[in-house]
């Protein structure tokens, strides 16, 4: 098994990013972490992937739209109105590159960080959901209820998530990406299908 050298691709990554932004990293690292052991996941995959979600959110637009297309990435319509969403594809892509990442778990928990996907594999969910939740976040409304969720029903803590993104982009007007609304309809659906365990 591959080991993953954690301490070194953080500092290769401090030089890519603002400090608001490594402190997110950090955040969701530790959180995936955690996370990982709720869930007997891979601790060391679920640190790499949440290490390296970012890595590419500091890239103009207009550069990642120029990288995509170099390295034939494909670009969606939700991509092209909305090209901040291309930091996930690209991200994938850099951490295979740059920081010799080639797990395919953890490069499609980078791949779907930002739209989730129906059928997430733990992975995925894990970071998804520590991108929502690490300790720097505020914002949202329900996030301690969220929080704790997190450690007991994924797929309700998932959810819940979703939801509150759909929410969010259609009072700001924004385009939603099918990936997200498929995503929601999903989990919505599985949700519904079970009862969930009172703790
Ligand atoms: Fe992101
Ligand atoms: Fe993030």
């Amino acid at each position: 098994m591959k080991e993953y050298n954690i301490g070194k691709m953080q500092l290769q990554l401090k030089k890519h990013l603002d400090v608001e932004r490594f402190n997110h990293t950090l955040g969701v690292m530790y959180t995936s972490a955690a996370l990982a052991m709720c869930y007997k996941a891979d601790i060391k995959k679920a640190q790499a992937a949440g290490l390296l979600h970012d890595c590419a959110k500091r890239i103009p637009d207009d550069k990642m739209i120029s990288m995509c297309r170099k390295q034939n990435i494909r670009i969606n319509e939700y991509e092209k109105a909305n090209p901040f969403l291309l930091h996930a594809k690209l991200g994938a892509f850099m951490a295979k590159e740059q920081y010799d990442i080639h797990d395919k778990e953890i490069l499609s928990a980078i791949r779907y960080h930002t739209t989730g996907r129906p059928e997430m594999t733990l992975l995925e969910k894990i970071v998804y959901i520590a991108d929502y939740i690490e300790p720097w976040r505020y914002k949202a409304g329900n996030l301690p209820e969220i929080r704790n969720f997190a450690f007991w029903d994924i797929d309700k803590a998932l959810y819940m998530i979703l939801k509150n993104t759909l929410i969010y982009l259609q009072k700001h007007n924004r385009i939603v990406d099918d990936m997200t609304e498929k995503a929601y309809n999903y989990y919505k659906e599985l949700n519904s299908n079970r009862i969930t365990e009172i703790k």
